[in-house]
């Protein structure tokens, strides 16, 4: 598939040819990574998680409960697109609502990784991922709560990158963690990954949280030559399986051998990290999701009175996974439990914040495993609980907000890729991508 950057360079009449094919080809294709072949607009054609607005497509979150839901406005996003010669094309899959790591809670089923079809692209934004790696996308959106661009995108062998908290528009994303989630690219490379998130990124009035300042390019501007100071955790690294691990030393040699000064630190009590973002995310989601409930928005179960009418949609509407999240949420938000969970999972928040800040007091950029392991294979994560362990690399980021870059380095000994974030820290997107530049130069991974 040709890259982003070649795509802009392209006719009208020549894209037009590319977007049949794109479709063709992604109609031909088993793995699911397409719910809908929707476009709008003219350009260069970028696949759309189906959690972001297009007015007038269909959205639904891969969920039950928005069937027949058409989004009556447009995403910012998706606007800045459109005035950056792109246009949004297809819907990709995705776990219900967000919540999930492997696109298995998918109401429209499961997407396959194009590595192995046995295995899970990753989640939850699993179709944007296996689209790209599969030559089915030119470049795709996705968005990262507690790391679904990232782990995707290592798990399926391309570049996924989060924002900062506040560069991105919120506006026409569903809620799922409203203080955590960022829309973000998938794409091919890094260069590509820098034009996307260029042109999404940007001050938004209709976003409260959206950051107010410093909006300069990066794609044009990128120094592959600049000289970094890049961190490691070193308790953070023996959490993964040794093939991480291999991976991961080879490439602090290879940045090493490229110029980059290496630092070490330690974090303190990484081990609550899972549990302060599964009380905030599911706090968060249990009041995003409370507005569904059969009135305004999707599908209506059938019901005599209001509260049936409310009780048969939700039950019939969400999924298991999604179900359980609206409990736990509730249950740390209820009175008796709200200062022991929620209040202290806020404190805990903080200090992850502060030990990032100390950590970035000595460095540049932190380089850091993105899963504990390579996609895992369909059907073989059944314990929730051991799904949500698996995201211990990804969600102490969105806790603190800051930005970061998954990207392949290496396979293992099937076949599967391996993927290494760097992290940098809060709007220092430029110095992110300098970083990943020169990694995605030195490792040389082979697609
Ligand atoms: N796997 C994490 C969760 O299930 C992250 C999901 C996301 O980033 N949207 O919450």
């Amino acid at each position: 598939m040709i890259t982003l950057k070649e795509a802009l360079t392209k006719t009208k009449e020549e894209l037009a040819i590319l977007r049949e094919e794109i479709e063709a080809k992604a109609k031909a294709s088993d793995l699911n990574a397409y719910i809908g072949f929707e476009s709008s607009g003219e350009g260069v054609p970028i696949l759309i998680k189906d959690n972001i607005q297009v007015q007038g497509w269909s959205i639904t979150s891969a969920s039950k409960i928005l069937q027949g839901y058409i989004a009556p406005y447009e995403a910012t996003v998706i606007k800045n697109l459109k005035s950056k010669g792109m246009m949004a094309f297809g819907r990709a899959n995705m776990d219900e609502f967000a919540m999930g790591s492997t696109t298995e809670s998918s109401f429209y089923g499961i997407t396959k990784n194009p590595h192995d079809a046995s295995r899970v692209p990753g989640g939850s934004s699993g179709g944007s991922a296996a689209a790209v790696a599969a030559g089915i996308a030119i470049a795709a959106l996705g968005s990262d709560t507690g790391g679904s661009i990232r782990q995707p995108a290592a798990y399926c062998g391309v570049v996924g990158m989060k924002p900062t908290y506040g560069r991105v528009s919120r506006y026409g994303l569903s809620a799922y963690a409203s203080s955590l989630d960022q829309i973000g690219p998938i794409t091919q490379n890094v260069e590509d990954a820098a034009i996307l998130y260029d042109a999404i990124k940007g001050h938004d009035p209709m976003d409260s949280t959206s950051a107010d300042f410093d909006w300069e390019d990066i794609a044009n501007t990128m120094n592959a030559e600049r000289k970094l100071t890049i961190a490691v955790i070193d308790n953070y690294i023996s959490e993964a399986n040794e093939e991480i691990q291999i991976a991961y030393a080879q490439t602090l040699k290879a940045l090493e051998s490229a110029g980059h000064t290496i630092v070490h630190h330690t974090m303190q009590n990484t081990k609550y990290d899972i549990a302060t973002y599964y009380i905030l995310a599911t706090a968060e989601a249990a009041t995003n999701l409370a507005r569904f409930d059969g009135v305004r928005y999707g599908r209506r179960a059938e019901a005599k009175t209001t509260e049936a009418l409310f009780f048969n949609t939700r039950s019939e509407g969400f999924g298991e996974e999604v179900k359980r999240r609206i409990l736990l949420g509730n249950f740390v938000l209820s009175s008796g439990f709200y200062e022991a969970y929620y209040v202290k999972a806020q404190k805990v928040r903080h200090l992850i914040l502060d030990q990032f800040n100390a950590i970035f007091k000595t460095c540049d950029l932190i380089l850091s495993p993105v899963a504990p392991s390579v996609a895992p294979k369909i059907g073989s994560v059944g314990d929730p609980l051991e799904m949500y362990k698996s995201d211990m690399y990804t969600i102490a980021i969105n806790l603190a907000g800051l930005p970061a870059i998954s990207l392949p380095v290496a396979k293992n000994s099937e076949g599967m890729p391996i993927g290494l974030q760097l992290i940098a820290k809060a709007f220092d997107e430029k110095t992110l991508f300098d970083g990943a530049l020169s990694m995605e130069k030195v490792v040389n991974y082979q697609h």
